[in-house]
């Protein structure tokens, strides 16, 4: 169970080359969409280099237009697997359908769910049937309470292995940022759960400049670790360009994240 009533003691989740939860600061980052086999190697390349462990890449795509580019499917995850492969990383990658379980099984590490498919529990119960990590992404429209009961159904199925996503929610005033990050979201999750927390500023601010703000505020509050989209050409990213952060933009945020977080 997700309450640390029952569980007290923080949980760690351990892959083979990351650690979440241990009281550490965890970096996940890479591309919005795995573009080609030489783009992720070389952003996971530059991630790698500014401390992050976990390779993120999309090829299932949850796009809001359907006419939007859907990502590379099984192509995407080969060009993905063999990226972390060699740079010795873990990767991280969506999945939105149970259908591509099994497919997408036979290369991550770990799977992301994202916020359009919080409440998708049939896809909660699938994940929950494996023995891989879940990065469990809050609804944008998702109280503190559906998050946690979300995970429950993952749990459930015997899988502990949960972390929490903080990404921002839709509020009355999401003009100049495309989700509002709940801030709070962060210690009262680290309260209430025995989960690792992490934010992800990206999807919150929708805007480059305010990404590392966002992602400084993340480990302020306490959070396990960051969730970060780069790109070296923003604006011929496949997908999200605007929130992207160059290389160079990651690891100032990285460190100065990290610094904050053994602050605090
Ligand atoms: C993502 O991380 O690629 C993503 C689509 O995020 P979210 O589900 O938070 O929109």
């Amino acid at each position: 169970q997700a309450s640390r009533l029952f569980h007290p003691e923080n949980t760690v989740i351990k892959t083979e080359h990351s650690v979440i939860g241990d009281g550490g600061f965890a970096l996940i980052a890479g591309p919005d969409s795995i573009e080609s086999a030489e783009h992720v190697l070389l952003m996971g390349k530059d991630v790698q280099e500014s401390g992050a462990t976990l390779l993120r890449g999309g090829s299932f795509k949850p796009r809001t237009n359907p006419y939007s580019f859907q990502g590379l499917g099984e192509e995407g995850l080969k060009w993905h697997r063999e990226a972390a492969d060699k740079l010795g990383m873990d990767m991280v990658t969506e999945i939105m359908d149970t259908r591509d379980l099994e497919m997408i099984d036979k290369y991550t590490d770990m799977f992301q769910i994202g916020t359009r498919n919080m409440q998708n529990f049939a896809l909660l119960k699938a994940v929950g049937k494996t023995n891989k990590p879940v990065v469990l992404k809050r609804g944008m429209s998702a109280t503190i309470d559906d998050l946690l009961n979300a995970s429950e159904y993952i749990a459930a199925g015997g899988n502990h292995q949960i972390i929490l996503m903080e990404r921002g929610i839709r509020t009355f005033d999401n003009k100049y940022t495309r989700n509002t990050f709940d801030v709070s979201a962060i210690p009262v999750l680290k309260d209430l759960t025995h989960y690792p927390v992490i934010g992800d500023p990206s999807h919150a601010a929708g805007v480059t400049k305010f990404v590392e703000p966002i992602g400084l505020a993340a480990a302020a509050a306490g959070a396990d670790g960051l969730m970060v989209e780069i790109h070296n050409h923003p604006k011929e990213a496949f997908v999200d360009g605007k929130q992207a952060l160059t290389p160079a933009q990651f690891d100032h945020l990285a460190k100065v994240a990290t610094d904050i977080h053994n602050l605090v």
